[in-house]
């Protein structure tokens, strides 16, 4: 569990990225997908804003930001392990759990309170859904080789041949560290 800074909230995911920097980054909804193949729910958080200090590019073009973490385009569901394709995929459930200024320079409306009211129902009904899992790179490249992923081929290729080169920069930077140590 983690207290993020200065604000007295807790946060129960202990990979928020949102704890780390002080809330550096906004968040946005938090948006909820039905898996296609067992039907049940996992959740994705989103950003309102972010920003890429400190980035990390890679010369195949994956960036790697801290304070703009990305959703990949295929991951699994936690439930079945199959996987999901994210690319064009619509959420079954929205909401808000974060108000930033809600009230503090005008007394909101009785509509804004019922609405602020309604997301943080939603906010407790579907707290304990668990979140996206990351896909492995040979379920990455399976699906790329083996689906249709006309509507969204270099998205998906892209991420299939970063997964890959995943491996490949994990290996130069131990042999790298090895070196080092020599
Ligand atoms: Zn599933």
């Amino acid at each position: 569990m983690h207290r993020a800074q200065g604000s007295g909230r807790e946060l129960s995911c202990p990979y928020d990225p949102f704890v780390e920097k002080g809330f550096s980054m906004l968040p946005g909804p938090i948006l909820l997908y039905r898996c296609t193949s067992c039907d049940g729910l996992f959740s994705r958080r989103t950003l309102s804003s972010g920003n890429t200090l400190g980035a990390q590019y890679r010369s195949d073009g994956q960036m790697k930001a801290r304070m703009l973490p990305q959703t990949p385009p295929l991951v699994v569901c936690p439930h079945c392990h199959e996987l999901f394709c994210m690319a064009g995929a619509q959420p079954a459930i929205s909401y808000r759990n974060y108000f930033p200024g809600f009230g503090f320079v005008e007394k909101p409306t009785p509509e804004a309170l019922a609405s602020k009211k309604a997301q943080e129902a939603l906010a407790e009904q579907y707290r304990d859904v668990p979140r996206y899992e990351l896909a492995t790179r040979s379920q990455c490249t399976q699906y790329v080789h083996g689906h249709d992923i006309s509507a969204h081929p270099e998205q998906l290729r892209l991420y299939a041949w970063h997964r890959v080169n995943d491996a490949g920069v994990g290996q130069h930077c131990q042999s790298l560290c090895r070196g080092q140590r020599h």
